[in-house]
């Protein structure tokens, strides 16, 4: 399989773009390389990769997959999620109305479903701290969504028999018209105006959902996020997304995980970095010090000698993973503070302590006779 190109490459958009960004980048490529109107060679294949850019990179759930595995995401057998829908089946798949919705002044999306239809996923984002994702977190969200009506069954219906099919389109849920365009006559279906695309005819409507067939709440949901999240992961609510069509389920919410900083430790995957300061005398002495760690306090044995910038590893105690794949380490990095402001005696005491230095066989040039040299060159 030849290699492919980056989605946002594809499309020319950073990997912050917006859904708008994404959108209108997606509209004037697709207008670019459509078949119908560029018949240089390649358009087509243009056409269908920027077809399929779009396809992951404007849901919520397909491009969090493609961030986090690339293009492994969707390879079939081989622990993807699946591959694509359409492909390059149609050119049904592409909302040619949408496109061209300013030329040929409508024709919406709708067109060739009228069977149950799930709804789009929606994207949201909430902010945790530090801790939190370090030891997870139950929150109460208040999410507002459309419930499907559990009395009619989303069917918007008093009872079976006040459901008909509808004549105008036989139950399609699309009306076919002949359009004068500057492209020539094409004919495009549109939503059927008698039954909207339902294909179907309410007589009498469910008095709970007054025959829309659901009910627009304001809920709480505990969303429970796991211990060892980290900043940008996303968490899935099932069933919270927008209402689906004709009796479709929802789509899902997702929530993507900001995660705050915490001024104390950073995070590298599962592993958890922080600075100690040591005194220089603790330093050259040894010395046992508590360390703070995610999980508290931590007695750590600072050798004797140590230098600075040397980093000692507590292991374990960094986060625990996601999938339950094992914990992390904590690497703490040594700064060895040099002592400042040094009264006559202290600075008596280090000069005596150099001389000693000095004397000591096999040392050489001691450090300070090293930094004369240095600066009389
Ligand atoms: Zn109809
Ligand atoms: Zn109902």
């Amino acid at each position: 399989m030849a290699t492919k190109r980056d989605y946002y490459e594809v499309l020319g958009v950073s990997k912050n773009a917006s859904n708008d960004e994404i959108k209108s980048a997606y509209r004037k490529l697709a207008k670019k390389y459509h078949p119908d109107l560029n018949k240089e060679p390649g358009a087509e294949e243009k056409f269908k990769e920027v077809q399929e850019a779009y396809e992951v990179l404007s849901d919520a759930q397909k491009k969090a997959q493609y961030d986090q595995f690339g293009h492994a995401a969707f390879e079939q057998g081989a622990g993807g999620f699946g591959g694509f829908s359409g492909g390059f089946g149609g050119f049904q798949d592409v909302d040619l109305g949408d496109l061209f919705g300013s030329f040929f002044g409508g024709g919406r999306r709708s067109q060739r479903r009228n069977g149950p239809t799930r709804g789009r996923d929606r994207s949201d984002t909430i902010s945790i701290k530090f801790m939190e994702a370090i030891n997870g977190k139950t929150i109460d969200l208040q999410i507002t969504y459309d419930e499907p009506c559990t009395k009619c069954g989303g069917t918007g219906a008093n009872s079976s028999s006040d459901i008909e099919t509808c004549s105008r389109c036989n139950g399609t849920g699309t009306v076919k018209q002949r359009q004068q365009t500057i492209f020539g006559t094409m004919e495009t279906s549109t939503t059927c105006p008698e039954c909207h695309g339902t294909g179907k005819i309410i007589k009498n409507k469910c008095t709970a959902c007054d025959g829309k067939g659901y009910n627009r709440v304001r809920k709480n949901v505990e969303v429970n996020i796991p211990a060892g999240i980290n900043d940008g992961q996303q968490i899935r609510v099932s069933g919270k997304g927008e209402r689906g069509s004709n009796g479709g389920p929802n789509g899902d919410l997702f929530i993507e995980v900001r995660v705050e900083r915490d001024p104390r430790f950073e995070r590298d995957g599962n592993d958890i970095h922080s600075q100690l300061e040591v005194p220089m005398v603790a330093a050259a002495l040894g010395c046992v010090v508590d360390v703070e760690t995610v999980y508290g306090p931590v007695e750590m044995t600072i050798k004797e000698g140590t230098q600075n910038g040397q980093t000692f590893k507590l292991k374990g105690k960094g986060v625990k993973d996601l999938r339950g794949n094992g914990q992390g380490d904590h690497y703490v990095h040594i700064k060895v503070l040099t002592p400042t402001k040094l009264t006559n005696e202290e600075k008596a005491l280090l000069e005596q302590f150099n001389e000693l230095e000095q004397k000591k066989p096999n040392r050489g040039e001691s450090f300070f006779e090293k930094i004369k040299r240095t600066f009389k060159k």
